[in-house]
């Protein structure tokens, strides 16, 4: 399976947010759409950071409720790990388990064109193993 696949049934919506965006509004925008990460993107829409609720977090457990005036490009994390529609699930999440980290943006010619989280992996993997169960007990329940 691929990144490819996994998009296919996802769909390819990014929330985004600007460098300029302060840790509130952030906040706004992973609960209101129920999400665990946001992409900081540039002017040009290029990748150029993540900030995830545990980015919150430590924010928060740093610098108090103050900490929510600051803005994303102090918090964020810089060197963002991406991925093609080519790479496959089990590389996905060897980047993920050795990065410690949920989610990963996908990007194709510097375009942000989708984000893959550990449970939109998890997901489509037990679909498809289930698919593979049904389809051996037709052609067993067949054969016998
Ligand atoms: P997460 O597990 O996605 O909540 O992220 C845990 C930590 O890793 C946070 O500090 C995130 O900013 C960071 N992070 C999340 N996704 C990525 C990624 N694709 N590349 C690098 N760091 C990431």
């Amino acid at each position: 399976m691929t990144v490819a696949t996994i998009l296919k049934h996802k769909g390819a919506k990014v929330e985004t947010v600007r460098p300029t965006a302060t840790l509130q509004q952030v906040c706004d925008v992973l609960s209101t759409k129920h999400i665990g990460a946001a992409v900081v993107t540039g002017a040009a829409g290029e990748v150029i950071g993540i900030v995830s609720e545990r980015d919150v977090v430590h924010a928060i457990c740093q610098g108090g409720p103050n900490a929510l005036t600051r803005s994303i490009d102090e918090i964020m994390t810089r060197d963002v790990a991406t991925c093609r529609l080519t790479d496959s699930s089990e590389s996905l999440m060897e980047t993920m388990t050795v990065g410690r980290f949920r989610h990963v943006p996908v990007v194709e010619g510097g375009r942000l064109i989708g984000i893959v989280s550990i449970g939109d992996v998890v997901k489509r993997r037990i679909e498809d193993t289930d698919l593979e169960r049904y389809a051996m007990r037709d052609y067993i329940a067949q054969a016998g």
